[in-house]
């Protein structure tokens, strides 16, 4: 119910809100429930919307985008049946620029879970050797994601920067293990393997929330772990919108995040060197 998923948000909103403030924020809204089939996709703030939501302008759209920057607001989408938010990865407050990087691993559908584990694992080892920190979180669905906070300086790169480092980053695990992943977005490419989703690192593109749910059987929720819960054992079908707040409670996952952006142009340079 929206009283059901207000309170979840409620629950995690002081986390989660920081994930989300000060960037454009995707929407998924499901007005006849995560099993009805009215889902759409909406990007843009809309007229008569509640006064806890903000609007941001960003050059080239004339339209401005939506944006979520306090808890509050968060109850507002709630009731809009909001099951899904997708904010933009840019730094808060400036969409030209990149806050974090996503590595979405996607998996064909006969690929083994722990394939996805050791592709997220293989993915963290080799931004851990260029100087970056790397944070897991489940999808609420088959993949994971691999995040990686960035510092903001009049060094940080552009998108399209960003983009060309995480494309090469996939790139290279592919070139390796060419059996296991492909980085080619055709579908009939990916049979048997995992797609590494580099396209996340774009100036428009979204990644589903850390904490969002999402609009699937279950409500399943975008679950922060550790890296040490990378492994077999681990089922994001248990982190739901009623199960979470309560399995979160007894671990602190992604404790460190904030202090863990690093500038990527020092990666970028190891990169070109390595
Ligand atoms: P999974 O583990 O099932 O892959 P996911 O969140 O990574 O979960 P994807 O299907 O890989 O799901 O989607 C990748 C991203 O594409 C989403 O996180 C979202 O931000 C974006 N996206 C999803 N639906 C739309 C849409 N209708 N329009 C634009 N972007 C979308
Ligand atoms: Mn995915």
């Amino acid at each position: 119910t929206k009283l059901e998923l207000a309170q979840y948000y409620e629950a995690v909103g002081d986390w989660m809100i920081d994930h989300i403030a000060g960037r454009p924020c995707s929407i998924v809204r499901t007005p006849d429930g995560i099993d009805g089939k009215q889902n759409f996709f909406q990007r843009h703030a809309m007229r008569g919307s509640s006064h806890l939501l903000s609007e941001v302008k960003v050059d080239g759209d004339k339209k401005p985008y939506l944006q979520i920057d306090r808890v509050e607001g968060l109850a507002a989408v709630a009731q809009m049946g909001a099951t899904e938010l997708h904010p933009w990865n840019c730094q808060p407050g400036n969409p030209e620029r990149p806050g974090r990087l996503v590595f979405d691993l996607d998996p064909a559908p006969n690929v083994k879970f722990a394939a996805v584990l050791a592709g997220a694992k293989e993915i963290a080892s080799r931004l851990k050797k260029l100087g970056l920190v790397p944070f897991c979180k489940t999808t609420g669905g088959k993949g994971l994601h691999v995040v990686v906070p960035l510092t903001d300086d009049r060094k940080s790169p552009d998108w399209d920067t960003a983009k060309t480092f995480a494309r090469e980053i996939c790139r290279r695990v592919a070139e390796d293990e060419p059996d296991l992943y492909v980085i080619n977005m055709a579908k009939k490419e990916r049979t048997g393997r995992i797609f590494l989703d580099y396209l996340r690192n774009d100036r428009t593109s979204t990644a589903v929330a850390p904490l969002s749910s999402r609009a699937r059987p279950g409500a399943t929720v975008s679950v922060p772990i550790e890296w040490t819960q990378v492994k077999k054992g681990l089922d994001p079908m248990k982190y739901t919108v009623r199960t979470a707040p309560a399995l979160l409670k007894r671990s602190n996952p992604w404790k460190d995040y904030a202090k863990s952006a690093r500038p990527l142009r020092a990666a970028i340079e190891k990169l070109v060197k390595s």
